[in-house]
């Protein structure tokens, strides 16, 4: 475990018997082309336009493949392909033969999980530990349980008669890019939809391996369509006449852009958008649990997560002990190699995010906040970015009311569960939070008040397909995921 060569590792300063060998997960393994392109009617296809753009691996800079740009012609072909297939074909399939291809699918998922893994965390800076454990295994169990559904749509919605929708036009973001697209499209096609997805333009490539799967489990052609580019492709999807249904993921910003471009038509739509989740830990809860809830909350991913346990709150009594011991672990923490094994925190998507992260984190200390960062080393080449914790913060600081999508905490503290709960809510958005007590009248009582879609109690970000998951207030509406998730995508009479 400890060994001189380690010397590539981050120094730790607090506890150097913690040094770890570097272990990085081999990619020879990996299969990549040159040049991606997009997924139509079965088929890979040249864009129209003849446009590509290049996807980069955050940790090295390096670009990895050219993919496709598709335009507005490009989303016309891949929405005709859908809507022919649904009429013709996926409609008019007995659910049962539905639910066995759903099935295949996720068998091929979990047999090529490492390649997957190893590829969502090239392309997208995420550490293999949670592409492997996490990312990979949740996407085929999200197809392993809407297959199951599919023969059994009336017993989820009895005497409701349920109907597929048609085409859904699926837009999804770069943190979770292969989960994301399983939660998108396994529900869609389960429910008898035919579907057009765009990945996001930094995190392409696990869907074009997903497109491949697909290609691989038989599927009838058209009944999903890959398309690849950025907000333009995004908004060609939205606003074509021949989609039914938008489910998007993403910021809120864009979600409002959607939601006005949709206003007046007929299109059925759900979206998942932004948060700045509150993590309570009162007096009375398991201080070393709550610490590592801490740090799974925030760091977990690179905070790059909807639901990010963004806002600590801190019962005053133990607010020092806990400050203590998050910096403690903090120390612990191993900033690197996305492939490598022992890494806790990989890199951020792009450079872009860590600007915007950075700049964030500048406005926190202007406004007053004490910032105080792991001393961790972390690589020159790439895109990293240092655990990060504020004390001193306002409920106005900027940093307390916006969304950062780093590993960047902003800590506070209350005395009585009634201004945890005010505190909590104080925020525009309404996605998740957690709550760490003892006690569990305190746990109802708290998770009752909090205008959240998700609330865990002495745990956090913990996700299972067949569990709903969505916002109120600006962190979105509708939801996915678990029987909810087929509403979604059903007419009911
Ligand atoms: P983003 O809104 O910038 O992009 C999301 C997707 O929308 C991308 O595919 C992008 O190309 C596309 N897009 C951009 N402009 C568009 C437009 N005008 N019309 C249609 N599509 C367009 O978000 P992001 O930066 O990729 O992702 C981070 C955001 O996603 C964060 O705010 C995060 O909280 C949110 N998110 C929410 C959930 C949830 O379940 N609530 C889950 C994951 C991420």
């Amino acid at each position: 475990m400890s060994s001189k060569k380690s010397a590539a590792k981050p120094a730790l300063k607090f506890n150097t018997k913690w040094q770890y060998s570097a272990a990085p997960e081999t990619a020879d393994h990996i299969q990549l082309n040159d040049k991606y392109d997009l997924f139509i009617n079965g088929k890979f296809t040249a864009p129209s336009s003849g446009k590509y753009f290049d996807t980069i691996n955050p940790a090295t800079e390096k670009k990895i493949a050219s993919v496709a740009e598709a335009n507005q012609s490009d989303v016309d072909r891949a929405v005709k392909a859908a809507r022919s297939a649904y009429n013709n074909v996926w409609s008019k399939m007995p659910a049962k033969e539905r639910g066995k291809y759903i099935y295949r699918i996720a068998r091929i998922m979990q047999e090529r999980a490492r390649e997957l893994s190893v590829i969502e965390s090239m392309d997208g800076g995420k550490a293999i530990r949670e592409s492997r454990d996490v990312d990979v295994p949740l996407a085929a169990a999200h197809f392993f349980y809407y297959a199951g559904w599919a023969d059994k749509l009336d017993y989820a919605m009895p005497g409701a008669k349920p109907q597929p929708l048609g085409v859904a036009g699926q837009i999804i973001p770069w943190n979770f890019p292969l989960l994301m697209a399983a939660w998108k499209i396994a529900p869609a096609l389960a429910c008898g939809n035919t579907v057009v997805l765009k990945p996001a333009e930094t995190t392409p490539l696990t869907a074009m391996k997903l497109a491949e799967i697909i290609r691989d489990a038989d599927l009838p052609p058209g009944v999903v369509n890959i398309v690849t580019g950025a907000g333009t492709t995004g908004a060609a999807i939205v606003n074509h006449p021949g989609i039914d249904k938008i489910a998007f993921t993403g910021s809120t910003d864009v979600g409002k852009i959607i939601q006005r471009a949709l206003a007046g038509t007929e299109k059925k739509y759900t979206l998942e958008l932004g948060g700045k989740a509150a993590n309570i830990i009162f007096e009375d809860a398991a201080i070393d649990q709550a610490v590592e809830g801490i740090i799974n909350g925030i760091f977990f991913n690179q905070g790059h997560v909807c639901c990010a346990g963004s806002r600590l709150f801190v019962q005053e009594g133990v607010a020092d002990v806990v400050i203590r011991k998050l910096k403690d672990r903090m120390e612990t923490l191993i900033v690197g190699d996305p492939l490598d094994k022992n890494t806790d925190i990989g890199a951020i998507n792009s450079k872009e995010q860590l600007n915007k992260i950075k700049a964030l984190v500048k406005i926190g200390v202007n406004e007053g906040g004490n910032c105080y960062q792991s001393s961790c080393e972390i690589p020159n080449k790439g895109f990293f970015f240092r655990p990060t914790i504020f004390t001193g913060v306002a409920q106005s600081s900027k940093i307390v009311q916006e969304e950062i999508f780093g590993p960047v905490l902003a800590i506070q503290t209350f005395r009585t569960v009634e201004e945890a709960i005010e505190k909590a809510n104080n925020t525009p958005y309404g996605l998740s939070g957690g709550v760490w007590t003892d006690k569990g009248s305190k746990v109802f009582k708290v998770t009752s008040k909090i205008k959240a879609g998700v609330m865990w109690a002495n745990t956090y970000n913990k996700f299972d397909p067949t569990s709903p998951f969505g916002g109120f207030k600006e962190s979105g509406m509708g939801r996915e995921g678990g029987l909810h998730g087929l509403g979604a995508y059903l007419k009911l009479n």
